[in-house]
């Protein structure tokens, strides 16, 4: 009896005391942890498409098509079927594939997950963050990066 009136207790002591903790999303957005693993963003201009990525890769998300001398033509994410391991990512060489903070993402088949390369150039960071400068300041952030501008090539 005890311990339930003390629970009652803390929980009117917080109910009153103006805190809140629910987000109302979307109209707000949610803080994620720095190291939060949402949709990938990949530059094709830092890429050097070794395929690193693709073999790491655990379960056949990342799909890269060449041309018979080695330059890159497709790069194809299936969002749908990733499991966030950010394997991909460790693995790159010239970080040209990220995973962003960026959760908000849908679709109503398998095949409108399937992200190319210039659907993955184009997501958004979420509120703004480079998570590559959040977690990892030395290496140098993907903000600011212009079209073309950085090339490993
Ligand atoms: S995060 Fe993991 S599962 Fe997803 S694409 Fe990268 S390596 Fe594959
Ligand atoms: S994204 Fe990185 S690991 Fe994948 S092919 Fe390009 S350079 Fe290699």
């Amino acid at each position: 009896m005890i311990g339930v009136l003390k629970s009652m207790a803390t929980t009117m002591k917080h109910a009153l005391d103006g805190s809140t903790f629910t987000v109302e999303y979307p109209t707000a957005a949610p803080d994620v942890s720095p190291r939060f693993r949402g949709v990938h963003k990949f530059s094709q201009e830092r890429c050097i498409w070794c395929r690193q990525c693709e073999n790491v890769c655990p379960n056949d998300t990342i799909q890269i098509v060449m041309d018979d001398k080695r330059n890159g033509e497709q790069y194809n994410l299936h969002i749908g079927q990733c499991i966030y391991c950010r394997l991909c990512e460790e693995v790159c060489p010239v970080d040209a594939i990220l995973l962003t903070q960026n959760f908000e993402f849908t679709g109503d088949t398998k095949h409108d997950l399937v992200y190319n390369k210039e659907q993955l150039k184009s997501v958004p960071w979420y509120k703004d963050i480079d998570p590559l400068e959040s977690r990892e300041p030395d290496r140098g952030a993907w903000i600011g990066e212009g079209d073309g501008e950085v090339d490993y090539q």
